[in-house]
């Protein structure tokens, strides 16, 4: 039997590209926490040159050799020798490494940089256009890289839309023929169990929300969640970033971000929460296996389902605050003793159409996570022009969610993701939410009590639940063979829909 061991000397190869992957994420961490604003062009020099480094390394002559000796190209699989066999994590080591190694080998680096270029301009751009609200000024770069991204779906190579080129990139195996009757199942459900919502006769007021919060005790309670979730401050750090994130440089230093408003309560606790969910997933990785792909997390919507389970299960929830809502009116006395837990419970839970996706409630979200889909999908397949984009937008705003943004900037213009080249992303989202809900359902099946805990703050037998079932396995599996093992079945939007309907229908008390 072949294991691990055999593999040390492409280990070592892949860990040092790890190295440099590394060292990049924490100049990109530090970019968006505490560097001068003068030091943006060094900066993505730097990162330019150690980005390069690290491709190199991967697809050098010598990590092709190793692998050429162990895995079948034709298959992508480990190629078993002279009657012996591989083990599972050596098996899956090579099968992740050469998707790796296969993708960055079959984009020429000439395109990568010519890639990183437009990108990095498009970015500024894009960031001036919206402060202006001008989807012109940013039309050419956006035509520029639609195009890019085309010329990339031929490097990569798909079966059947060059968007599941894109897709894979983010989320490995989804598709178009996969997420079109998954995000329909979605809309018929989502979208008149909102119209109900709407038309129901429970006001829910979440003026408490908007009072002025003490910023430095916000961030306080922040912390105290992050703690109770078992997130290690000891391998990890809080800070404040415009935008709020996580990054992992090893699970020994995972680092998460939050934003912090005086007069709006919820950015700063459910970014904490947020992004808390991403850390206990890199910080439960396997630190044996850094740098190899058991090391690594399985996908964007994988990832996203940690965050999301925290942030909407377990932190929306009326358990949650039972035990937290105390507390957080011993810090805020003046805002809070007066108000009731379920009257904070309705708050944070208000559902109202909006034209922010990250300002979105929980049913709204997905929504907004579809939009973009299907304008993706049909701008890559072809049936939407780039500068046809802002009225595809509006119309399906119209559609969805019953509002039509006012300027562009509220619109079309209002996501960074585009201008980093990062189409095909969002879908991940929305896989996220759902992931989010079948896991949890699975894991108040699983272990006895689970409310009670909850309601009492202690959170860290779900995380120790979560470290065992999702975090240790890196990408030994596949999302759907994972998702399958845990729940016995496989990605289903019917949780996630039943869920909603049962919080929203009593929230507000909408009839069978
Ligand atoms: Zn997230």
């Amino acid at each position: 039997m072949y294991t691990l061991a055999t593999l040390e000397p492409l280990i070592v190869r892949l860990r040092e590209v790890q190295h440099l992957n590394s060292a990049a994420s924490l100049l990109s961490w530090d970019q968006e926490t505490y560097m001068p604003a003068g030091g943006g062009q060094a900066r993505a020099d730097q990162l330019a040159t150690l980005q390069g480094l690290a491709h190199d390394k991967l697809v050098s002559p010598e990590v092709e050799a190793l692998l050429m000796r162990w895995v079948d190209p034709s298959t992508g699989q480990a190629r078993d020798q002279l009657g012996d066999a591989w083990d599972e994590p050596s098996r899956a080591l090579l099968r992740e490494t050469w998707r790796d190694f296969s993708r960055a080998r079959k984009l020429p680096s000439e395109f990568v940089k010519r890639l990183g270029r437009e990108c990095s301009l498009a970015q500024q751009v894009w960031a001036e256009a919206r402060a202006q609200n001008s989807f012109k000024r940013f039309l050419p770069n956006l035509r520029t890289i639609v195009a890019l991204k085309l010329e990339e779906t031929r490097y990569l190579g798909y079966r059947d839309s060059p968007y599941d080129a894109l897709l894979d990139t983010y989320e490995p195996g989804s598709t178009v023929a996969e997420l079109t009757p998954l995000f329909a199942t979605l809309k018929a459900r989502l979208v008149p169990l909102l119209n109900r919502v709407t038309q129901s006769r429970t006001a829910v007021d979440d003026a408490l929300l908007f009072q002025a919060y003490d910023q430095t005790r916000q961030v306080e309670f922040g912390k105290l969640v992050l703690t109770a979730m078992g997130y290690d401050f000891d391998r990890g750090r809080l800070d404040l970033s415009a935008h709020p994130f996580t990054t992992s440089f090893h699970p020994t230093d995972v680092r998460v971000t939050t934003r912090v408003y005086e007069t709006e309560f919820s950015a700063c606790l459910f970014s904490c929460i947020h992004e808390g969910g991403h850390g206990l997933y890199d910080q439960g990785l396997d630190q044996e296996r850094y740098g190899t792909p058991l090391g690594e997390a399985l996908s964007l919507g994988i990832h996203e389902s940690q965050s999301r389970l925290w942030e909407n299960c377990v932190g929306r929830s009326r358990s949650f605050w039972r035990c937290f809502y105390p507390l957080l009116q011993q810090l805020f006395p003046e805002q809070l003793q007066a108000v009731e837990l379920d009257r904070f419970y309705m708050a944070i839970n208000r559902v109202t159409p909006s034209l922010i996706r990250v300002e979105a409630d929980e049913l709204t979200y997905n929504l907004h996570i579809m939009l973009r889909f299907e304008i993706e999908r049909d701008l890559i397949e072809g049936r939407i022009a780039v500068e046809d984009l802002p009225a595809a937008w509006n119309d399906k705003m119209r559609a969805y969610l019953g509002l039509v943004p006012p300027t562009d900037a509220d619109g079309v213009l209002q996501d960074v993701h585009w201008s980093l080249g990062a189409i095909g992303y969002f879908p991940t989202y929305a896989l996220g939410n759902l992931y989010s809900v079948q896991l949890y359902e699975q894991a108040r099946r699983d272990i006895q009590g689970l409310e009670e805990e909850i309601r009492a703050g202690r959170l860290t037998v779900l995380k120790q639940w979560l470290n065992q079932k999702v975090h240790r396995w890196g990408r030994a599996f596949t999302a759907d063979h994972l998702i399958r093992r845990i729940t016995g079945g496989p990605l289903s939007p019917e949780p996630f829909l039943a869920y909603l309907e049962k919080k929203y229908g009593e929230l507000y008390r909408l009839s069978g």
